[in-house]
């Protein structure tokens, strides 16, 4: 019996074995960029030595793939080093609560933070609390994101998290909890950055999963008294390295100003960065390959993989600075997930309105329609954008589900439909191929 299940369990080994051993090293698919970065560095926290990795790992992938002038940015940052957490209401129901530190909280004292939790509703209650009300207690914030397509409640009802901190401790809490900026049911908190206005003090901030913020919002229905305890010992650390990874693939004039797109190389911690924003590397260095095919195009394609975008943009205003002298053509970043792109929205001058409108041509055989407000890239290209007035190209993906997965343990390489993720490949090549291959010039609005 024992030698027979053995048998079994080596004949399906060997047959894993022989499945694994068809993908070629280092290939420049969209999936194999993906699920090896995510397999071979996974986490990737800005600063931290797992972002080192990832910047070395690319460096190494895009010399394999071809690119040429690959190499690092390095600049510093005020970092976040993740500690210890966690967190029980401890009347008048003792519940233990599943808690993460947003980026930059302050680490609770020895011991921890225990207090009298006073409910918020939304983030506009906690404005209206009297200066001086809170002094010493635990504020929780809460709030109603729902999912849709085009990710829009991401802006109002993530100012809970990006203002709510400052705004609590400037009228003297202790710390603060709130509900996870997410859309999910699962019991997986959300991290992200929280920023303090200049002379307010930082204090503990962290964020509960939805069935938490429920169970906290029903009792605090009840109008009994509630208690934490906290324990986040996560703390900001000045002087750590961080980087950008600089690529091209240069065009047939290298007089004109290259086509930039961009992604960032950094992830949270609690997943692997699958879909933020692993998925954006592979889809913007995967299409930027393609775009060679059948020929080199005019103009050089440079790839941005920035540092640090989690923590408040610092990759996308190193590579700003660091290339102000540089003229660029037009920018496009990938960054909210894998899902199917559904709209472009475009930028250009007056001067380029038939090249938008080739843009918008090439795409729709792929179901994509034109439409929405001007495109505006994402936080590691805006920088370049508004320095240089560049013509911009936002491929607008479905965000329907993005924000289940958004900053939480969940996000993870089997979260990403392949079709989905070719998809987007072939969205980008398309617009590559045309705005690449455009002679005179290009700007923005
Ligand atoms: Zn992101
Ligand atoms: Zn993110």
């Amino acid at each position: 019996m024992r030698n027979k299940i053995r048998a079994i369990a080596l004949s399906a080994l060997l047959l894993s074995t022989a499945a694994n051993a068809a993908p070629p090293q280092g290939s420049g698919t969209a999936w194999d960029i993906l699920a090896d970065m995510t397999t071979e560095v996974g986490q990737r926290l800005a600063g931290s030595p797992r972002e080192a990795a990832a910047r070395e790992w690319g460096v190494a992938r895009l010399k394999t793939l071809g690119f040429s002038n690959v190499h690092i940015e390095p600049f510093t940052i005020t970092g976040f080093v993740r500690g210890a957490e966690s967190a029980e209401l401890t009347a008048p129901y003792p519940q233990k609560l599943h808690i993460t530190a947003l980026g930059y909280s302050a680490p609770t004292p020895k011991g921890g933070l225990t207090g009298e939790l006073v409910y918020f509703p939304t983030l506009d209650a906690l404005k209206a609390a009297p200066e001086g009300s809170l002094r010493g207690k635990i504020v929780f914030v809460d709030h109603a994101m729902r999912a849709n397509q085009d990710g829009s409640g991401y802006g109002p009802y993530g100012s809970v998290r990006r203002q709510g901190p400052g705004i609590a401790s400037a009228k003297g809490a202790a710390g603060i909890v709130i509900r996870s900026v997410g859309t999910d049911s699962n019991r997986d908190p959300h991290t992200g950055v929280t920023s303090w206005p200049d002379g307010v003090k930082p204090i503990p901030a962290g964020a509960v999963s939805a069935p938490d913020a429920n169970l906290i919002a029903r009792i605090a229905g009840t109008g009994k008294p509630m208690t934490i305890a906290l324990v986040l010992e996560s703390h900001a650390q000045p002087n750590l390295p961080s980087g950008n990874v600089v690529a091209d693939l240069p065009g047939r004039d290298p007089s004109l100003p290259p086509i930039l797109v961009a992604c960032h190389l950094d992830s949270w911690d609690l997943g692997t960065g699958a879909i933020d924003d692993a998925a954006g590397c592979a889809i913007v260095t995967s299409a930027a390959l393609r775009a060679q095919e059948g020929g080199k195009p005019l103009r050089t394609i440079r790839v941005l993989w920035a540092g640090s975008e989690e923590l408040g943009g610092f990759g996308g205003e190193a590579y700003a600075k660091a290339h102000a002298s540089e003229p660029h053509a037009v920018a496009m970043e990938s960054d909210f997930g894998a899902g199917r792109v559904w709209r472009v929205r475009v930028n250009f001058a007056e001067s380029n309105q038939a090249l938008g409108e080739r843009v918008k041509t090439v795409l729709s055989p792929l179901g994509i329609v034109a439409g929405g407000d001007l495109a505006h890239g994402g936080t590691d290209v805006e920088p370049v954008i508004s320095a240089q007035k560049l013509a911009v190209v936002d491929l607008d993906q479905d965000g329907t589900r993005y924000f289940d997965l958004h900053h939480t343990p969940d996000d993870t390489l089997d979260k990403v439909d392949p079709a989905e993720l070719e998809q987007n490949v072939a969205a980008w090549t398309a617009v590559l191929q045309v705005i690449a291959n455009e002679p005179g010039p290009i700007s923005g609005n």
